[in-house]
């Protein structure tokens, strides 16, 4: 802890999983030997960078660039990219020593990393936007490879932030690496389904969780917070699936539409005119904006969060049991507090982590990584099968673990151990280093 002082995300991360550890420990004690435990709390590397780059009038702006290199033993870093002026580094040290976990449980040869900067994207021009990301990458690119370090996007980085960086790249070093970095375009080495594989995925793990309890998405009412990358597609796999999604948020507020959200109408919005969820509610007479507020006060039957972290707090989770809930998967990062993951647990509410539900973003990344280094470009049926295998193998992974420690249905310990050993016996494997 006064290692890593003023860092409050970090230190619920790490407690969160190693809670889950104790009963391992005591099965297993030789994994609290080799320094294991110590070495996870310690990133392989920690960098932080200045990125000094210059607005539309002239200006010369500084951020702070960060990219925390956390866990190599089962394959390169991969993690995101954040760019939101509330990262800090114990923010990309919580994301990082997630991503860990969640890479192992995908089964792929994945590291943990993640990345970022304190840029605030909102308002700012594209012209601006590039001229960031440009100078990013001028400092980042000599820590990357794609052997070594492959971002990919998160909150505030998307398709558009990643053409400037992967061309800031190329430029830099003079090669088509297509694999340094995943999330790209269609036209120049991205892969199908990636744009919607997080979403897709957090679907089809609820799907999972829903029919472990005999029963499916078919005509349920669904809450998804936030309104990006990972709820968009959440919404629109949850309507194929039969469920209706009836609200969603941006950090304003939420809008509420019994009939269903018009993912088009949303789509436009927030894709194309890169506006705010209110304006929904203007152009839809079915639809109100409420400003501020809860979105976790819509009645649903299934939560899906996926905006930002601690974003659903004990209140919201009592509101959410009071009325009914089954089931809650996190699309987000670490969006529930202990307080709000407590309740559920106590309520026999489903529930799963985003380093298992979220897994589909990074894991259909790999499958990025696998088709940039075989020269190849897999359809989208083709991909999507695959996101929605490995989807099923994270929540049988979670299930099997969780019944073989005694506790069936608890995802969270469930995923905490399942990618923890994996991660612990490669430590083991290549020695203390
Ligand atoms: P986007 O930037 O596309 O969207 C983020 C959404 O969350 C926006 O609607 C935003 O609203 C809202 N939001 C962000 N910060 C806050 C905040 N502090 N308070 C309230 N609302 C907020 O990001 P993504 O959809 O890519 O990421 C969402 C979450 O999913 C993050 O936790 C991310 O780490 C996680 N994740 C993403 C993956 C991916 O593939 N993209 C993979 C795995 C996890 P506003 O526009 O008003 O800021």
């Amino acid at each position: 802890v006064k290692r890593n002082a003023g860092e409050p995300l970090f230190h619920q991360a790490v407690a969160e999983v190693f809670e889950s550890l104790s009963v391992v420990l005591e099965r297993y004690p030789h994994y609290a030997d080799a320094g294991l435990i110590e070495r996870l709390c310690e990133p392989e590397r920690q960098i932080i960078f200045r990125v000094p780059w210059q607005d539309d009038e002239g200006n010369v702006l500084v951020n702070r660039g960060f990219r925390v290199q956390y866990n190599s033993v089962l394959g390169p870093y991969k993690g995101g990219l954040r760019f939101h002026p509330s990262v800090n580094l114990g923010m990309v040290k919580f994301l990082g020593f997630e991503q860990i976990f969640k890479n192992s449980l995908t089964g792929l040869p994945i590291g943990g990393g993640k990345g970022g900067s304190d840029f605030d994207p909102k308002g700012r021009s594209n012209s601006e936007i590039m001229r960031f990301c440009q100078s990013f990458m001028t400092e980042l690119h000599r820590h990357l490879g794609e052997y070594t370090d492959v971002p990919a996007g998160d909150i505030g980085v998307g398709g558009r932030e990643i053409g400037y960086l992967f061309g800031q790249y190329k430029r830099m070093t003079n090669s088509y690496e297509s694999g340094v970095l995943t999330g790209k375009g269609l036209t120049w080495g991205g892969s199908q389904v990636r744009k919607e594989a997080t979403g897709y995925g957090a679907t089809y793990f609820v799907a999972n969780m829903l029919e472990a309890k005999g029963t499916d998405l078919a005509g349920k009412k669904v809450v998804i917070s936030g309104s990006g990358n990972v709820a968009v597609y959440a919404i629109e796999k949850v309507h194929q699936l039969g469920g209706t999604v009836i609200a969603s948020s941006d950090s304003s507020g939420y809008i509420v539409d019994e009939q269903g959200i018009d993912l088009e109408q949303l789509k436009e919005i927030k894709e194309i005119k890169r506006g705010r969820v209110s304006e929904y509610a203007e152009q839809r007479s079915s639809a109100r904006f409420v400003e501020g507020g809860s979105i976790w006060d819509v009645p649903c039957d299934v939560a899906l969060p996926c905006a930002t972290q601690n974003e659903l707090s004990g209140d919201d989770a009592a509101t959410l049991i009071k009325n009914g809930v089954l089931a809650v998967a996190e699309g987000a990062n670490m969006p529930t507090t202990p307080e709000a993951l407590k309740a559920f647990r106590e309520a026999g509410v489903a529930f799963a982590p985003g380093k298992a539900a979220n897994a589909g973003g990074v894991a259909t990344s790999a499958l990025e990584m696998q088709q940039n280094a075989s020269r190849d470009s897999w359809h989208f049926e083709y991909t999507d099968e695959r996101l929605a295998a490995i989807m099923g193998d994270v929540h049988e992974r979670c299930s099997e673990t969780a019944r073989e420690y005694g506790k069936p249905g608890d995802y969270v310990l469930g995923a905490n151990i399942s990618g923890f050993v994996k991660v612990a016996d490669a430590m083991f494997a290549l020695g203390v280093i």
